[in-house]
């Protein structure tokens, strides 16, 4: 199965990575969708409460602080650095993540490839002037005060994560959907694919008769969609860096 992937990436030039949570649990990342996750206990804070309420508020930074001691260290994996190889063959034309762990940039990927199309706990931002700046000392400071940190221009400060109730950005929108205008082939890469408008992307690309390429443990909403061209149920961990490698090397023959 490694060899029918690695053709189909060895045959094609603008190639649409979709990446989702399966691609960072060897990183150390949990899945928050997964049967464990933490969804399940954690209480969710509403954009418009944390907005709203200084207890609101200090919930989120309390569930964003813990997460940023337990995950604040993880590395990307092989699955990231593969995507990254591949980019620099010249044979990537958007890398699109669901991912909020920035793992993708610390890899390599290109700023100016790359659409977190649910933000980053990586960058914190300025809710009201939109400032961005390091997670680090705004953490320091929750942890020594137990007070939500806000901008110097009075605003709330909030990692720059899509958070329950807000609306994805339009322009991360545009330009991903843009690239799936554009692509020649979209691979999805640990993903459930349930989650939408996210999940549209790939399927936009595949409705347009491109191949498509998924690699996910366990069922993917897309499987039974009738546009799927290779379905490989596996870890991505497994089967996408040996593709690559294989693809990379079948095209230097
Ligand atoms: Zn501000």
């Amino acid at each position: 199965m490694i060899e029918a992937l690695a053709t189909l990436l060895a045959d094609h030039r603008r190639i649409l990575v979709f990446t989702g949570a399966g691609i960072s649990t060897a990183s150390g990342i949990p899945d928050y969708r997964g049967p464990q996750g933490v969804w399940q206990t954690r209480r969710p804070v509403y954009y418009q409460d944390f907005m709203a309420s200084a207890e609101a508020r200090k919930d989120y930074w309390q569930q964003k602080s813990e997460d940023a001691t337990a995950f604040g260290a993880a590395q990307p994996n092989d699955v990231h650095a593969a995507i990254v190889a591949l980019e620099r063959a010249d044979r990537v034309d958007m890398v699109v993540t669901q991912n909020v762990d920035g793992l993708h940039r610390t890899a390599g990927t290109s700023p100016d490839r790359l659409v977190e199309v649910h933000g980053t706990n990586a960058l914190i931002e300025c809710q009201s002037c939109g400032e961005r700046t390091d997670p680090g000392p705004h953490h320091a400071r929750f942890a020594a005060t137990g007070e939500p940190p806000d901008c110097n221009c009075g605003g709330h400060l909030k990692p720059a994560t899509i958070s329950f109730g807000q609306s994805l950005r339009s322009n991360d929108l545009f330009t991903a959907f843009a690239a799936a205008d554009r692509c020649d082939m979209v691979l999805a890469l640990g993903s459930t694919l349930a989650v939408t408008p996210a999940a549209d992307i790939p399927l936009r690309a595949a409705r347009r008769g491109v191949p498509y390429a998924v690699i996910n443990r366990g069922d993917t909403a897309h499987d039974r969609l009738g546009v799927v061209t290779l379905r490989l149920e596996a870890d991505v961990g497994e089967v996408v860096p040996a593709a690559v490698a294989l693809a990379l090397a079948l095209d230097g023959d």
